[in-house]
């Protein structure tokens, strides 16, 4: 019908490009190559030639739609959304970068830009759900939004973050979700000095939080359920280490934590860390399990102790995180892998296996 569509004829006038990258077809398919489409960089947008992207235990989440409820995956899924590059196109209307440029994408590319949230540069909570990087919705092209497990990217460039050169590039993808997911917490419970603080977890996640635990001098302690980690927990800041299964020693914490960070993937008893904390101390949730998780309501009521959750950060809080990173010499630990070995790097996500963070050399794609 003519012009009955003014939305789809704009996506339409809008030029394209095809792009390598890897994709999964559905949610029992391994991740496999495949092209996609990018579009030409409008007067607002960089277009970014991806070096790295690290790998998010959200990417494996997605990819096989395990959190089918809340946000189903749409197929060909590409995830990656730890993304560092370098700039080689920008539009006439971007001003904070030329070609050449380091640049950083995270978990979002776009936002309604309006709401509170948005205006307070705390776009993660935008009212109208921002444009997440991958399996987002494409409101250029229409369809779905491509991640990172791919050659280039094409972002409006206020959602794009500045990186340092003075950091490793590989080591620096990590911080655009796994770190300012901890990185975020931490600051809005105002964690610091005189705070006894607890990770669940040492992944992608939970390794970044001990870090930036540390570095805000709290007086960390790691809960493992890996044996093989107690000396790297220590190594990354932690003052001390607790093998999640040994009842003895998590009962020696009782009453003691003003603030717990749980990054656990997987299906795990909350109720065991409600009982670490102290009167109104606080159980912050960023780990994303598939299943919803049993809550003991008599876990909270008598400390009135609190649940929270918190998702990743936003655009200036996540620039904020890369500036500490760099004033402060802080990165992820990474395994860097070929894109061809992304199926087997899943595998190894689940079985805990990962030290600490995996990450893409994009120029394997190519
Ligand atoms: P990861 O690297 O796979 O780390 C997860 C860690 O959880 C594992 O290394 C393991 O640590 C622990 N774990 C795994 N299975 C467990 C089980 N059954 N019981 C107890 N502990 C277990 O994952 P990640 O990339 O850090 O992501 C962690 C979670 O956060 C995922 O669910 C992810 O989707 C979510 N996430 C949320 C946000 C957000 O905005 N809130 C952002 C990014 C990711 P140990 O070996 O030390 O026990
Ligand atoms: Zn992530
Ligand atoms: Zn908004």
């Amino acid at each position: 019908m003519n012009g009955a569509n003014p939305q789809s004829a704009q996506q339409e006038a809008i030029g394209s490009q095809t792009v390598k990258a890897y994709a999964a077809a559905s949610p029992s398919s391994r991740l496999a190559p495949s092209t996609i489409r990018r579009r030409i960089p409008g007067p607002q947008d960089i277009q970014i030639d991806i070096l790295y992207c690290g790998v998010c235990h959200s990417d494996l989440h997605q990819a096989r739609n395990e959190w089918q409820s809340a946000m189903p995956t749409v197929y060909p899924c590409v995830p990656g959304h730890e993304i560092v590059g370098r700039v080689v196109k920008t539009g006439g209307a971007v001003t904070k970068f030329k070609a050449g440029d380091l640049a950083a994408v995270g978990c979002m590319v776009d936002s309604c830009r309006r709401c509170v949230s948005c205006r307070a540069g705390e776009e993660q909570y935008c009212d109208s759900f921002p444009t997440l990087t991958y399996n987002g919705e494409d409101k250029h092209l229409g369809g779905v939004t491509y991640g990172g497990y791919a050659e280039n990217i094409v972002v409006d460039e206020a959602f794009v973050l500045r990186v340092s050169d003075k950091l490793n590039l590989a080591e620096t993808a990590p911080l655009l979700c796994a770190g300012v997911t901890t990185y975020s917490p931490l600051r809005h419970w105002k964690i610091g000095k005189g705070q006894k603080v607890g990770i669940v977890g040492l992944g992608g996640l939970g390794h970044m939080g001990v870090k930036f635990a540390s570095a805000f001098g709290a007086e960390v302690v790691l809960f493992t359920t890996s044996s093989g980690k107690v000396a790297d927990g220590r190594r990354l800041g932690a003052h001390e280490v607790v093998v999640s299964k040994n009842t003895a020693e998590m009962k020696k914490h009782e009453l003691s934590f003003d603030f717990i960070l749980d990054t656990v993937s997987a299906q795990h008893d909350l109720n065991v860390y409600l009982e670490l904390l102290k009167r109104d101390g606080t159980l912050t949730m960023v780990g994303a399990p598939e299943k919803p998780l049993p809550l003991a309501i008599f876990g909270l009521l008598p400390k009135r102790r609190q649940i929270a959750g918190s998702s990743i950060g936003g655009t200036r809080e996540t620039q904020e995180m890369l500036d500490f990173c760099a004033a402060h010499n802080i990165t992820s630990e990474v395994e860097v892998i070929r894109a061809q070995q992304i199926n087997e790097a899943y595998e190894r996500l689940l079985k805990s296996d990962v030290k600490y963070r995996f990450v893409i050399d994009i120029a394997s794609l190519k």
